[in-house]
């Protein structure tokens, strides 16, 4: 199998370098093929801009969606991106490696995901009319693969619990798991979290490590985050509001997962 690590870390010797190291390593050893798109060590520009889409008239006002569906279509679109969009099609799996960073993924990957999510490509996929509202959520380019995170963070666990002051950490990571993984249609697995990491020695990361090791290994077959399919029946079309029928007792954004697959 082929795995995308796409890793948003500014130092290779930091907790993140090594265990994204430890994961490459391990993948590489059970037999997988790896490739690593390191942001900051390719000096990734994260900013998206009219320089994103060759031969557009600079003169004319940028509508990004509809310079970047013409440059996807076109082979018009700079080379950093199209790069990274051969490496998404070419992979079975993609992991997100970062540190949490005011409560989400880095600027640096966030600018990837809007760089290299073209429309036609991360979005605008499919036939959009009453009956059904493009491939997304569940469908799209990405169908087939799997998507996990790896996320360290400096507050406890308990602090991203179920009354935890920062809020739980499924609903932190809704907007990439469900939003930049499960939208473009990957399968995503639970994500793989590190609380704490002020508090790491050599021993808690040995067993981070195991723990991680293990999590690779089940990459292929641990049972995905039950979200919804858009298209399977759950939510009424064009208003996309989930049925009245589902999600009975369920609260927040856990009306998005379904109790048939999650029980
Ligand atoms: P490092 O600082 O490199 O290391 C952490 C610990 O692991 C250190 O004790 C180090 O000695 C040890 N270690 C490193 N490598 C090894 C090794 N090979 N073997 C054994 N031990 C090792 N946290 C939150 O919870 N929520 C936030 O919203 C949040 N926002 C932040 C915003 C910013 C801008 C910044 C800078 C930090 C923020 N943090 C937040 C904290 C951040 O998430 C953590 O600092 C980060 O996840 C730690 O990962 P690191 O790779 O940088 O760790």
């Amino acid at each position: 199998m082929k795995v995308l690590i796409v890793y948003a870390h500014p130092e290779p010797r930091s907790l993140n370098g090594a265990l994204r190291d430890f994961a490459v390593t391990h993948l590489r050893d059970s037999g997988h093929e790896v490739m690593v798109s390191d942001l900051y060590a390719m000096g990734w520009k994260a900013a998206l801009d009219g320089d994103d889409f060759l031969n557009r008239d600079a003169s004319a006002p940028l509508k990004v969606e509809l310079a970047s569906k013409y440059a996807f279509a076109n082979n018009a679109q700079s080379a950093d991106i199209a790069a990274e969009q051969k490496k998404l099609l070419a992979a079975d799996a993609v992991i997100l490696q970062f540190p949490l960073w005011w409560f989400t993924m880095p600027a640096i990957l966030k600018g990837w995901v809007e760089r290299v999510y073209a429309y036609g490509f991360g979005y605008g996929v499919g036939e959009h009319s009453e009956r059904r509202w493009g491939d997304r959520y569940g469908e799209g380019t990405f169908k087939g693969k799997r998507a996990m995170l790896i996320v360290t963070a400096g507050g406890w666990a308990e602090h991203y619990a179920e009354r935890g002051i920062n809020g739980r950490i499924d609903d932190l990571l809704f907007p990439i798991n469900h939003g930049v993984l499960h939208y473009p249609g990957f399968d995503v697995l639970p994500s793989f979290v590190i609380y704490r990491t002020g508090r790491m020695d050599e021993a808690r990361y040995l067993r981070t490590r195991a723990e991680l090791g293990e999590r690779l290994d089940t990459l292929w077959t641990a049972q995905p985050i039950p979200y919804r399919m858009q298209n399977g029946g759950d939510y009424h079309i064009p208003s996309m509001q989930l049925k009245s029928e589902l999600g009975i007792g369920r609260q927040g954004l856990d009306i998005h997962l379904d109790e048939r697959r999650s029980g």
